[in-house]
């Protein structure tokens, strides 16, 4: 894997246009599938919905956006009502998220948003397009990055330094298990594991995190017992290799 984009592509004109046509090519010809290994990603023709990339050995499907700066708490992405259905469906994309750098034109950051983090929660809806737009009343989405705990970022590339390929793919497998669970037990282990990431340190108590009962109680307004729930999830993410348990009620998250 090289991190520059490709001389020939620098013809393109300026812009956003040819930034995404440095990008796509570079993930064609450099990308692998965490899913399977295959060194080889093809890309699916223009304008297909909510898709970019496809492994055609194991089928995963990928949706590449990439910009210039780190990408922030939400990113804006496609059709609103498109991404519940697939998300409902099962058959979301998984996100392909890069950043490079202008003046170099290389990757800095490549990472990975697998499909089965993506819970309804994360999908914002934007406000529909004025009726003065060509796409009048057509309503965007936004992935609220900020609400997808840090196992579910799956770097390739970090900060310019490529990582082993075997470290991606065992973070990756490490994380399948999520697509056995409902979208709402799913949800129920990634709100814990993210309130247990939001303290800001390596270990917690239980009482930390049984300080989000109210947060999780709205979250979850169906849900009347949210404390032995919450202990519910973190041994379960402790079988899961997502956290240790230290002693009686601490716990250390495990990177
Ligand atoms: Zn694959």
């Amino acid at each position: 894997m090289k991190l520059s984009f490709e001389e020939s592509q620098l013809a393109y004109t300026s812009g956003s246009q040819s930034a995404r046509a440095w990008t796509e090519a570079w993930v064609k010809a450099w990308a692998y599938c965490p899913h399977c290994g295959s060194a080889k990603m093809s890309q699916f023709p223009n304008n297909k919905p909510v898709a970019d990339f496809l492994c055609t050995s194991c089928s995963e499907e990928f949706e590449l956006k990439s910009q210039k700066g780190k990408f922030g708490d939400k990113v804006i992405d496609g059709a609103f009502k498109t991404k519940c259905e697939r998300l409902a469906a099962g058959n979301n994309p998984n996100l392909l998220l890069m950043n490079y750098d202008r003046t170099s034109l290389a990757v800095v950051n490549l990472f990975i948003v697998p499909k089965h983090f993506f819970v309804r929660d994360i999908i914002e809806e934007r406000k529909p397009l004025a009726a003065t737009a060509r796409r009048a009343g057509w309503i965007g989405s936004k992935i609220l990055l900020s609400k997808v705990p840090e196992a579910g970022k799956i770097h390739i590339v970090q900060n310019g330094v490529i990582r082993p390929k075997d470290i991606v793919l065992q973070e990756w497998q490490k994380t399948l298990f999520l697509r056995d669970q409902s979208l709402d037990a799913r949800g129920w282990l990634l709100d814990v594991l993210r309130c247990a990431e939001s303290l800001g340190k390596p270990e917690f108590t239980l009482e930390e995190i049984y300080a989000f009962e109210r947060h999780l109680g709205k979250l979850y307004p169906g849900n009347q017992n949210v404390r032995p729930k919450i202990r519910q999830q973190l041994q379960f993410l402790r079988d899961r290799g997502f956290i240790e348990f230290v002693s009686r009620g601490s716990y250390r998250l495990r990177s």
